[in-house]
């Protein structure tokens, strides 16, 4: 695996490798790497002829006050875990090489980017949308992976992609779990183990939810009353939102169809976890 560290470098490497003909599928991530991570790198590894990587713990899109620096940081054993995948390349820029001095410019979608996580994280959006735009124009990449964990995500990049035409497909991946349901997240590792148990309320909340659609159950009210009694119930768990919403727009809908989001984040303890499904 050859890893790339300078914008500059790194476009010259995907450059000749479009030019030989190859296609290349794009995983960008934050690094502290698990089998979420992997099973998008898998995805690529089965879909393009090149796997390129990124790890970059994106500064911007941090508010003041939030996890930026205590974000968990593994390069060496990342490194380790996307060989065994036969990741081609890996971009680990610093965040001077990404945002050097005088750098103004920004990505904002207005009201997809506002809206859930949007909402709570002010700004958070623009840092995702700015970060995603300039990794593309860096890699150039056919495809590119992210994860249904960050539905809200998917639906501001789609949106992006849509309004700033770039020329790339937008592969979303369903979420990984651990074995009793938690959704993998680099942030677990915050979890003590008290607080890990905690956490398992999101997943049995969306999972209740599930079940109520399953059998015919279809407006919202009565979907989020009854998840939020259920998440409610959980120790040391403060709800952020639950929401059911259009996983485009992110509006809400009054009416669950197939397709629809149906979305919670909350903090345990400290922690902020956010998981979802889509109403089949
Ligand atoms: P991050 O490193 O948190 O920025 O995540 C990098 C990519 O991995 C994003 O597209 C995430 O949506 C995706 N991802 C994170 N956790 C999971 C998971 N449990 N299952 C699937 N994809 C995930």
């Amino acid at each position: 695996m050859q890893i790339v560290k300078s914008v500059a470098e790194m476009q010259n490497v995907c450059r000749s490798l479009r030019m030989a003909g190859s296609v290349l599928g794009f995983v960008p991530t934050m690094g502290a790497l698990h089998e979420g991570h992997l099973s998008l790198v898998r995805r690529a590894r089965s879909e393009c002829g090149t796997v390129v990587a990124s790890i970059f713990v994106n500064p911007l899109q941090f508010a003041p006050g939030e996890d930026f620096t205590k974000y968990p940081r593994t390069f060496e054993e990342d490194c380790r875990l996307l060989e065994l995948e036969r990741v081609d390349v890996l971009f680990a820029p610093d965040a001077a090489e990404m945002y050097p001095n005088g750098s103004v410019t920004t990505v904002t979608v207005s009201g997809v980017g506002d809206r859930l996580d949007g909402t709570s994280r002010p700004g958070h959006f623009t840092g995702v949308a700015t970060v995603v735009a300039k990794l593309f124009h860096v890699v150039g990449p056919t495809r590119a992976y992210f994860g249904q964990k960050d539905a809200a995500q998917l639906a501001v990049l789609r949106q992006m992609i849509r309004d700033l035409n770039f020329d790339v497909e937008l592969v979303g991946c369903a979420i990984v779990r651990d074995s009793d349901g938690l959704a993998l997240s680099s942030r677990n590792k915050y979890l003590s183990p008290m607080e890990r148990g905690q956490a398992l309320v999101l997943h049995r909340t969306l999972l209740g939810l599930e079940q109520m659609i399953a059998e015919g159950e279809r407006q919202s009210i009565t979907l989020v009353r009854r998840g939020m009694e259920t998440l409610n119930t959980g120790i040391g768990v403060r709800v952020d939102y639950l929401a059911i919403v259009d996983a485009n727009s992110l509006l809400p809908v009054t009416s669950v169809e197939r397709g629809t989001l149906v979305a919670v984040a909350a903090y345990v303890g400290s922690t902020r976890l956010i998981d979802n499904f889509l109403a089949t």
